[in-house]
């Protein structure tokens, strides 16, 4: 089976991995730094002034960034999405960005941000050849805003998705991770900004990922909970096209409803069978699966000084050992999650 990856991957027909999954999709960690400290991506302690960070020479250069996208873009990667921590916060990000833009046959280009920067950043994202926006937003109460980032910006962050949609990212996306007792009573607000106004909400099912969540059986909701809880608004009408939207299922609330609104349901109806997603974290590792701690050290092969066709085979390596599935649920019910890299690190 590996002579059929690597056979594709030289007709550049595309990186198809070992369950006939074809790899399209790289995610890349700009830093694990962030300007927010958000309960679920940090423990109380760290909050307070504990937490680790990444030196600058563990980081990935801008230079070996580039060569990697070059060369998995060369290999069949038409997709990627810049992330972090928080990608805005890393020095000199936009010439980098703006050198992204320039890669040949790269042509989908998308960011996911906190939005703390949008307002200074969001002109030159889309200068840059940046064509898609999601920003992480868990709460429409300022005050709420600042228990669950750690920092109480509410107002920049809202002027930020503003400035997002007049710069001409259409639409903005705005990613709400539901947890129950800490959020779930803004899930109908939320909606109701979909029907309303062109933003696209969706939904993220809290997952169990890294030492610093505080994810547990209780504060997770299903995304039929969340379904039934919006009920009171409408029918939810699906949206033409269905999944085409990455693992989103979207709806309407109602005919005339200005924006969508998405459902992102990683445990409860996981997409791992159309997975195609290869993640490379802050520190260079190439990780195929967000909730399995297996990783291949791409950082390593960069620093011995390879050759292009090393970079190639271990993204290779990294696609053929892709899991068929997390199997979440299975490894919740025996030991509990097993997942222990940090979101920061891996970019979400
Ligand atoms: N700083 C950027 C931001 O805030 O959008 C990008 C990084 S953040 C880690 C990426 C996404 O992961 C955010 O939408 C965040 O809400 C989500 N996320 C983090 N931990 C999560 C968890 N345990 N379950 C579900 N989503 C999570």
């Amino acid at each position: 089976m590996s002579e059929i990856i690597e056979n594709s991957s030289k007709n550049h027909d595309g990186l198809v991995d070992l369950f006939s999954r074809t790899i399209s999709y790289l995610r890349l960690s700009l830093t694990d730094r962030c300007n927010l400290k958000c309960m679920y991506c940090v423990t109380e302690d760290e909050r307070n002034g504990c937490l680790t960070k990444l030196n600058q020479d563990e980081l990935l250069t801008y230079e070996e960034l580039l060569r990697v996208v070059r060369v998995a873009v060369d290999m069949g990667i038409s997709k990627l999405r810049l992330t972090g921590g928080e990608p805005l916060v890393r020095k000199n990000v936009m010439h980098f960005i703006e050198q992204l833009g320039t890669i040949k046959n790269l042509h989908d280009i998308r960011i996911t941000t906190n939005a703390v920067l949008l307002e200074q950043y969001a002109d030159q994202l889309v200068a840059a050849g940046v064509n898609k926006i999601n920003i992480s937003l868990d709460t429409l109460k300022p005050e709420r805003f600042a228990q669950i980032t750690g920092v109480d910006c509410f107002e920049k962050v809202w002027r930020g998705i503003e400035k997002a949609r007049t710069a001409g990212f259409s639409p903005v996306k705005l990613n709400m991770v539901v947890m129950r007792g800490i959020n779930d009573d803004e899930l109908v607000d939320f909606a109701r900004m979909s029907r309303d106004t062109s933003l696209q909400v969706r939904y993220i099912e809290f997952m169990p990922v890294g030492v610093s969540s505080r994810w547990d059986k209780n504060t997770y909701m299903s995304s039929d909970e969340i379904k039934e809880r919006i009920a009171v608004l409408g029918e939810l009408i699906p949206d033409v096209g269905g999944r085409a939207d990455g693992p989103a299922s979207v709806f309407r609330l109602g005919e005339e409803a200005k924006g969508k609104l998405g459902f992102i349901s990683p445990i409860s109806h996981h997409f791992c069978d159309k997975c195609n997603r290869l993640r490379l974290t802050s520190e260079g590792m190439l990780r195929s699966c967000l909730l399995h701690d297996d990783e291949t050290d791409l950082r390593s092969v960069l620093r011995q000084g390879c050759s292009d066709e090393e970079i190639q085979q271990t993204l290779l390596t990294a696609i053929r050992n892709k899991p068929k599935g997390h199997q979440m649920e299975e490894r919740l019910k025996e030991t509990g999650s097993d997942c222990h890299g940090r979101m920061s690190r891996i970019g979400g």
